[in-house]
């Protein structure tokens, strides 16, 4: 259930409010808007009835919330959650762009990449250090040595890296090196490990899981949320349906239906989404005008040579044309947008 208190509400009115939900036996998520502050009762809460908290003064009305996601529900906090990935703005208005190899290869491919991506304005170095291979044949990433490399270009092109952690025990060594942690999409349903990073202080990138529903995706953000850490940012990368000619399909619907559903950021991946580098360009500029707040994409100079996903990596320069195509997009629905405001 949410609380929703009248534009302002005293201090001392929302104070009551959070002291009877507690003396209940709940949590309390707060959120402060422009106009109105918002309450969340967190906890298995169908015992209550929303009629006891509106006879509370300051209180303008109690409503049950249908999902059941509560803390990553728009419901509780109406405007968009906009977060910093070590001064880089996630969220709202702007539009950030993570881009990258699949792996660290070696420190000549990434710093070789990285230097590309950033001249054609990427905001964000992306590139796996552990891999979560379908086959254990398969190269499995370069583990520390990796986090070395990007720690050495995040320094030396100015960009914040975002790389995938896969156990518990390896998120404090990736944190060190990390300035978002990425949660792929097999690993979106280990519960140990979205708990871990919940209670670290980095922005976490949540993959979908190929073969999950978007409330199942929301449920797996709530974890990270419920364990503490507010700054979530959710990846829509393709799922599995029955057409094999693309590596997944890139459901286009999540995008808006996220922006409805959530305020967490919405990132779209047409690399993984698509599997195909052809794809790629085409599918990026459809989540940018269903209204993603950004993008993750896959770069290798030499994609004929790469170690994971080439079929799917963009050359840098065709990289740069895509980010000038969905720039573009952005800006005129930004137009649009204020225009109707
Ligand atoms: C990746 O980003 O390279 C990756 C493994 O992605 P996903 O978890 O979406 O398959
Ligand atoms: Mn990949």
């Amino acid at each position: 259930m949410i609380v929703v208190m009248k534009a302002h509400a005293e201090e001392s009115e929302i104070d009551a409010v959070v002291q009877r939900i507690q003396r209940l036996g709940f949590n309390t998520h707060l959120s402060r808007g422009v106009e109105r502050t918002i309450i969340g009762i967190v906890g298995a809460d169908h015992s209550l009835n929303p009629g006891n908290f509106e006879v509370l003064a300051g209180v303008e009305r109690a409503v049950r919330v249908l999902h059941p996601f509560k803390i990553a529900s728009r419901d509780f906090h109406p405007e968009d959650s906009v977060f910093e990935v070590s001064g880089v703005p996630v969220g709202g208005d702007h539009l950030t762009i993570m881009a990258g190899p699949c792996s660290v290869e070696s420190r000549e491919q990434l710093l070789e990449t990285a230097a590309a991506v950033k001249e054609a304005g990427a905001h964000i170095l992306r590139g796996g250090a552990y891999k979560p291979r379908t086959s254990p044949y398969s190269f499995q990433g370069l583990g520390l040595r990796g986090l070395e490399i990007l720690g050495e270009a995040k320094e030396r092109y100015g960009l914040p890296i975002v790389t995938e952690v896969m156990s518990p025990d390896l998120v404090p060594l990736v944190a060190e090196y990390a300035d978002m942690l990425q949660i792929g999409a097999r690993s979106m349903q280990n519960y140990a490990l979205l708990q871990a990073v919940g209670k670290t202080n980095k922005p976490i990138l949540l993959k979908r899981g190929m073969m999950s529903t978007m409330q199942e995706w929301l449920m797996a953000a709530e974890y990270i949320l419920s364990n503490g850490n507010d700054r979530v940012a959710l990846c829509e990368r393709g799922i599995r349906t029955f057409e094999p000619y693309t590596r997944n399909t890139l459901d286009i619907n999540a995008i808006p239906a996220m922006r409805t559903l959530t305020h967490l950021p919405i990132i779209g991946d047409p690399s993984h989404g698509t599997g195909k580098w052809e794809l790629v360009t085409p599918v990026a500029r459809a989540i940018i005008a269903a209204g993603a707040n950004g993008l993750i994409v896959e770069v290798h100079p030499r994609p004929e040579e790469a170690l994971s996903d080439g079929a799917q990596s963009l050359k840098p320069e065709r990289f740069a044309g895509l980010v000038r195509q969905v720039r573009a997009i952005y800006d005129l629905l930004q137009e649009e947008r204020h225009a109707e405001e």
